[in-house]
C-alpha cells in the first residue's frame, strides 16, 4: 500500500491548481505549487497569460473592441480560439520550468516532462471574457533530493516585468508549506 500517499499527494496538487482556476486571475500575481515525494518533484506554475505579451496587451484590447462591433457570436468565438492558439504558442515556447525557477545544482534534478495549458478565465463580467490563465506543469527526478534546500523563483521575476508576487504552496512528503515571494525575497526555503 506504499503507493497510497503518492496518490494523495498528486490529488492535492491538482486540487490546489483547480481551486485557483476558479478564483484568482489577478494581474501581477502568480501561483506555484511544489510537491516533493521521494525523488519525484512536481512544480506547477500558473500566471495570467497577459504576461506572455505584456507589451502587446493594450493593442490587443483595442483590436477586440473593434471586433466586438460585429454582431456575430460566431466571429467572437473564432477570435477567442485564435487568441487561445496564439497564447498557447507563446506559452509552449517556454519549454522548461527552469525558465521560472532555479534549483540547487547538487540536488541533481532533471526535468522529465513538461505540460502547457491555456485556460480562459470564466467570468460573467463582460470586460473579463478575454482573459486567460497559463499553466506550466513540470515533472522532475532528483537524484539527491536531500540537497533540495531551496527553490529560487528569481528567473520568473527577471522574465516578467509586471510580476509582483508569487504565492507558493508546497507539499514535501507530509509537510505543507505556504509562502508569498517577491522580487526582493524570491527564494523559497524548503
Ligand atoms: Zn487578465
Amino acid at each position: 500500500m506504499r503507493y497510497i500517499p503518492i496518490a494523495i499527494t498528486l490529488i492535492s496538487s491538482f486540487a490546489l491548481a483547480e481551486q485557483r482556476h476558479a478564483s484568482s486571475h489577478v494581474h501581477g500575481l502568480n501561483h506555484a505549487t511544489v510537491v516533493l515525494e521521494g525523488n519525484s518533484l512536481q512544480i506547477s506554475y500558473e500566471f495570467p497569460a497577459e504576461q506572455l505579451s505584456e507589451h502587446e496587451h493594450d493593442e490587443h484590447k483595442h483590436d477586440e473592441h473593434k471586433h466586438d462591433e460585429h454582431k456575430h457570436d460566431e466571429h467572437k468565438h473564432d477570435e477567442q480560439g485564435d487568441k487561445n492558439h496564439a497564447l498557447s504558442e507563446k506559452l509552449e515556447a517556454i519549454d522548461s520550468v527552469f525558465a521560472m525557477v532555479r534549483l540547487p545544482k547538487n540536488a541533481q534534478c532533471k526535468e522529465t516532462k513538461v505540460t502547457h495549458s491555456v485556460t480562459q478565465v470564466a467570468s460573467n463580467d463582460k470586460e473579463h471574457t478575454s482573459h486567460y490563465d497559463a499553466l506550466i506543469g513540470s515533472t522532475l527526478e532528483c537524484s539527491a533530493p536531500n540537497n533540495l534546500t531551496n527553490i529560487s523563483f528569481e528567473p520568473a521575476f527577471e522574465r516578467f516585468n509586471d510580476l509582483e508576487k508569487i504565492e507558493v504552496e508546497g507539499l514535501l512528503g507530509t509537510r505543507a508549506l505556504s509562502e508569498t515571494l517577491t522580487a526582493t525575497s524570491s527564494s523559497l526555503a524548503l
